[in-house]
């Protein structure tokens, strides 16, 4: 329909029941957007409808560089979704019964990522949102809808997506930013680095539930001198900060003096960050995952015998399934499967450890004998994991010096202050011996690869095909299963929790087979959203999906209860 026509038929539609509201589903243009109503609600309480306008880049007049790259560009489409968002909470909303008058694009975080909600091509800019169609008790508010479809909507439309509205620095700036971190982060590698943090960064966040930066008392961080590289931007600047080099890295210092929250930024690091968030120049390799205990989880025929063995009844390390892991197994097996799943370094907490996974002192190893102890400390472990396999580890460990012995780098922090006591703590473990007996063996031991059995996943509820829900980062409902994603601790958006679940039901529809090992199906999914983007995971368009790593992919495929591992053939 054309907007006149639109709006002459929802005047029309003024009064009657809100089913007829199905009629507005499909194209209409207005004179200088596209606006596509794919989903009509129904009813004025349920899931709002879903819209989406294009505008042509003859209308819209991006300049080119803003997304001739693929960082600019992702960094321009999370740029208008901001604009959006900020744009319809400042806008009043008509009065109505449930969502009427809403409109409302997914809320992003502090990171810059991919995701469906916009897309800017060379042709058009494409934008994605949710709109509650207007109705009084459950009669269509007919006016109300034509002011809020053919007035409101193409306001927002010009104040958010057109390059003449904008303030073409920001905007720039936006992109710059993205562009800037994404090069720091190309050169880790090359520098044998896993995490850079920029001198300058400011790393505390506003608490525990608000990702924005701390805004009083802050203290900029600032590297030790011999742990200082400088990196380049694009432009050619300069940028000196922490280097972390690959190995193991031990972060230690007194209770409250910033441990964990410079773990939480390095963990943050594989994201890009807006302007102003602090965190813009501190990059990690893409490649690294938070691991932590987390007693009562699901595992599924994880090899877990380089940290556990003679678990009593006799027990299979080897095939390791539980419905309920404790802590320490837990650890073992998110170790084991995150390396299965393409982790170059892993990350972890002591806060969020078991103990007994972490460490076992000569006095306990005196009182129970190692026969009797079923766990290899990751104390025994961690080096080989390094030596063997290339996989870096940066440990937050206030509470053990026996690490000392183990690492390749010691940073100490002092009133939120990195000291690099590296020396220190090497003669240190010269001159006070720990004593205890290296368990671990002369190898790390070995990774088994995993088949999914093709029933492992399944998304029917009732008489309902697929039934897909997901809550904020923490969980999905497939069907009648629940996956808890609370100890995933690098999700940042809820749309990458849903993206998540959608590649779940994609997974099993596309490619576990029986054949295919679990890691081969990881890899034919990320082919594909890197293909076809983030669209192919579902066959309705939706603006809520985000990007997610293979990581974490295979975190809440691993957290699936009724995950099954077929027997080696
Ligand atoms: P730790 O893990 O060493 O016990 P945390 O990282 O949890 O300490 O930090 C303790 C408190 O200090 C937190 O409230 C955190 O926000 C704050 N904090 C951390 N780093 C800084 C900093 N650079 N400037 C100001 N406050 C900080
Ligand atoms: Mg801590």
């Amino acid at each position: 329909m054309s907007i006149h026509l639109l709006r002459d038929h929802l005047y029309a539609l003024d009064g009657q029941g809100y089913k007829a509201y199905k009629s507005l589903r499909g194209r209409h243009d207005f004179p200088e957007f596209t606006l596509h109503i794919d989903y009509v609600q129904g009813d004025p309480f349920a899931a709002p409808s879903r819209l989406r306008v294009e505008i042509p880049q003859a209308i819209a007049q991006f300049p080119a560089h803003l997304y001739a790259t693929t960082p600019r560009r992702i960094a321009l489409e999370d740029y208008l979704i901001r604009q959006f968002d900020r744009q319809t909470r400042t806008r009043s909303r008509s009065a109505g019964s449930g969502k009427s008058g809403l409109i409302e694009i997914v809320p992003p975080s502090q990171a810059i990522l991919p995701r469906s909600a916009a897309q800017v091509s060379d042709q058009r800019v494409e934008l994605r949102f949710v709109a509650g169609l207007p109705a009084f008790g459950r009669r269509i508010a007919g006016r109300q809808a034509a002011d809020l479809l053919c007035d409101q909507l193409p306001v927002l439309v010009r104040q958010s997506l057109y390059w003449s509205q904008l303030d073409g620095a920001d905007v720039e700036a936006h992109g710059v930013c993205a562009e800037n971190a994404e090069a720091l982060r190309g050169q880790l590698r090359d520098r044998q680095l896993v995490a850079f943090v920029a001198d300058g960064a400011m790393l505390p966040r506003q608490s525990g539930v608000d990702e924005r930066p701390l805004r009083t008392g802050a203290v900029p961080f600032q590297s030790p001198d011999s742990l200082r590289v400088t990196l380049l931007l694009p432009d050619g600047q300069g940028v000196a900060g922490m280097g972390l080099p690959a190995g193991v890295t031990l972060i230690v210092g007194g209770g409250y003096h910033g441990k964990s929250t410079l773990l939480k930024a390095i963990e943050a690091g594989i994201y890009n960050h807006i302007p102003g968030d602090g965190r813009e120049r501190v990059v990690t390799d893409r490649a690294a995952m938070k691991v932590r205990a987390e007693d009562g989880r699901s595992v599924a025929g994880v090899n877990i015998s380089p940290f556990i063995n003679h678990l009593p009844q006799g027990r299979s390390t080897q095939h390791f399934s539980t419905q309920a892991a404790s802590g320490s197994t837990s650890q073992a097996a998110s170790i084991i499967e995150a390396v299965e799943a393409g982790a170059a370094a892993l990350l972890i907490d002591e806060d969020t450890s078991a103990t007994n996974f972490m460490i076992r002192d000569r006095r306990m190893q005196a009182l129970i004998a190692k026969d009797r102890e079923p766990i290899t400390p990751f104390v025994d472990k961690v080096r080989q994991l390094r030596d063997d396999y290339g996989i870096s580890t940066i440990l937050v460990m206030g509470g053990s010096g026996d690490y000392f012995d183990v690492a390749d780098t010691v940073i100490a922090l002092d009133d939120y202050r990195p000291q690099d006591v590296t020396q220190q703590a090497k003669a240190i473990a010269a001159t006070y011996q720990t004593e205890r007996q290296a368990e671990g063996g002369t190898t790390f031991g070995t990774f088994s690869p995993r088949i999914l059995s093709p029933d492992s996943i399944d998304a029917s509820k009732g008489k309902r095909a697929v039934s897909l829900k997901s809550r904020a980062t923490d969980e999905i409902r497939l069907g009648t299963q629940e996956i808890d994603l609370s100890a995933v601790e690098q999700l940042v958006e809820s749309g990458q929790v849903k993206a998540i679940a959608a590649a779940l039901v994609y997974a099993q529809d596309c490619y576990v087979d029986g054949q295919r090992s679990l890691a081969a199906v990881l890899d034919a999914v990320a082919a594909d959203v890197e293909t076809h983007g983030l669209d192919c995971l579902s066959d309705r368009l939706t603006g809520e999906f985000v990007s997610f790593r293979p990581l974490e992919l295979a975190a809440a495929l691993n957290r699936l209860r009724t995950l099954k591992i077929l027997p080696e053939p």
